[in-house]
């Protein structure tokens, strides 16, 4: 006899899911055929799921948990705040405490030259809004024509269509009748698989002057802006070379191209600085952010804006004819008011530059020394690994890309460490709580979970290397 799932079971939510829920970036048919995983509580750096596995979450959900998970604070305050006032919009001459108090802090974390808030609920959005207001800034100023934004293949902005248009997916691209117009896609800062036989520091002035041909050609008098995540994150948490960022803001200020980093993942002290651009050194008009500004316990983004740029949005603008319901959410700004709270108070961002940090990079860079491993990289608490068959040539596997990366990925949430598979490497972003016993344990198992990766490609014959083709050959692909 068979008898119907439990309805605290695995199995009942399974198939509840199955029958009824449609996933982000999945293939449901697939994912249905496999059974989906279900995370029942989370605490600290960890996940548990529907059979009581504990899961290490080395991707603070989707790079959003800086503070860790079941912080008591950040919940009671969003409640805190509901209960005395639950919504209300900021549309029509109206604010909320919440939202004024937040954008102030937020402009007091910010580099010292922003210091205006602009609200979304979440990234995707705070993308579409700087494209929108980008484009009406140079309106309002009397030159419509310079509408043009400059973008990275490979670069993540969101899934909307402003958002998914600007980024670089191919794959996004390929739906939905993407991109959008007034959109170049230039080289990415990425050395390890398009840096050919170029030194790294060659690669990146090479990656930064594609920016510039891209700006002339187009004609610097149509073109409103570049933009680019600080380090690529959902790209591979791609590190670009030290001197790509301040040779990118040279040319665009030469150019009078406004530069915005989406901070979305750097942002809120990923890198162990408060923004990405300040470790990169540059000066951005605009910031766009999200996820760890709440370390995700509600939704909640934005754009932050520099003082010259504020000045003249301002002062010539007019109407933004442009807004979310949601922008300004009182319980997603009493999140991430009492989110920064927390930050402050534990000296989380110091604590990613000097403590955990380093302590995880040291021990994470090693993992270069295994056999699969042809480069482990790292700053502030967001790494990488590239695996290869043949590390002296940088070689790709002879296997459909991302075949590798997913039996890595496979073997490594069954030991117990979420890491994502982006191609055919593993990438890392574990919260800012992390301590150094359970950065050791992560370490541990990153070693157990390549030994095993190795053995299984290995036993499938799967060590075979391809030759990489590298940037100039691919330029204007
Ligand atoms: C996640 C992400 C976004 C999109 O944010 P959503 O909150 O998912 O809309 C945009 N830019 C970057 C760099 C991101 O990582």
């Amino acid at each position: 006899m068979t008898s119907a799932p439990l309805s605290n079971s695995t199995a009942h939510w399974r198939a509840l899911d199955a029958a009824h829920h449609l996933h982000p970036f999945s293939d449901t048919k697939a994912l249905n055929a496999e059974g989906v995983r279900v995370i029942t509580r989370a605490e600290g750096v960890y996940v548990f799921d529907s059979d009581g596995n504990k899961i290490l979450d080395g991707m603070s959900g989707l790079w959003c948990s800086q503070v860790g998970h079941g912080r008591h604070a950040i919940v009671d305050a969003i409640a805190q705040q509901l209960h005395q006032l639950d919504y209300y919009n900021t549309f029509f001459k109206t604010t909320h405490p919440g939202a004024a108090e937040l954008a102030a802090a937020i402009s007091e974390v910010a580099p010292a030259h922003m210091n205006h808030v602009f609200f979304t609920s979440g990234g995707s959005e705070a993308v579409d809004t700087v494209l929108r207001m980008v484009r009406h800034y140079w309106a309002s100023l009397g030159k419509p024509e310079k509408h043009i934004f400059i973008s990275r293949r490979n670069g993540y902005h969101g899934s909307t269509m402003g958002g998914a248009s600007l980024g670089g997916m191919k794959p996004m691209h390929a739906q939905g009748g993407l991109p959008i117009p007034g959109i170049i896609h230039v080289a990415q800062p990425y050395w390890w698989a398009e840096g050919g036989e170029m030194s790294r520091e060659d690669f990146g002035l090479y990656a930064a002057r594609e920016v510039a041909r891209a700006i002339d050609e187009a004609g610097p008098e149509n073109v409103a802006a570049f933009i680019g995540e600080p380090i690529q994150g959902a790209g591979g948490v791609i590190i670009p070379p030290a001197n790509y960022w301040p040779e990118v803001e040279k040319i665009c200020r030469e150019r009078d191209v406004l530069l915005i980093c989406d901070e979305v993942i750097c942002g809120f002290g990923r890198t162990g600085r408060w923004f990405g651009a300040e470790f990169m050194g540059v000066k951005p008009d605009l910031i766009t952010f999200a996820k760890g500004v709440t370390s995700g316990y509600f939704p909640l983004g934005g754009v932050i804006v520099g003082d010259h740029f504020a000045e003249g949005f301002i002062e010539h603008g007019g109407d933004f004819n442009h807004g979310y319901t949601y922008s300004g959410h009182p319980g997603g700004c009493a999140a991430a008011l009492a989110n920064l709270k927390i930050m402050h108070e534990e000296k989380l961002v110091d604590r990613v530059r000097t403590d955990i940090g380093p302590y995880l990079q040291e021990r994470w860079l090693k993992l270069a020394e295994h056999p699969l491993v042809g480069e482990a990289r790292m700053v502030g608490l967001i790494g990488a690994m590239e695996l290869t068959p043949d590390k002296a040539t940088r070689a790709a596997f002879a296997a459909e890309e991302g075949t590798v990366g997913l039996i890595c990925r496979d073997f490594s949430f069954k030991e117990g460490l979420v890491m994502r598979a982006v191609r055919d490497g593993m990438i890392l972003a574990p919260p800012f709580t992390l301590s150094h016993e359970e950065a050791d344990e992560l370490v541990a198992t990153a070693w157990r979970v390549l030994d095993l990766t190795h053995a299984e490609l290995i036993k499938r014959g799967m060590m075979v290397p391809v030759p990489r083709v590298p940037a100039r050959a691919t330029a204007s692909a």
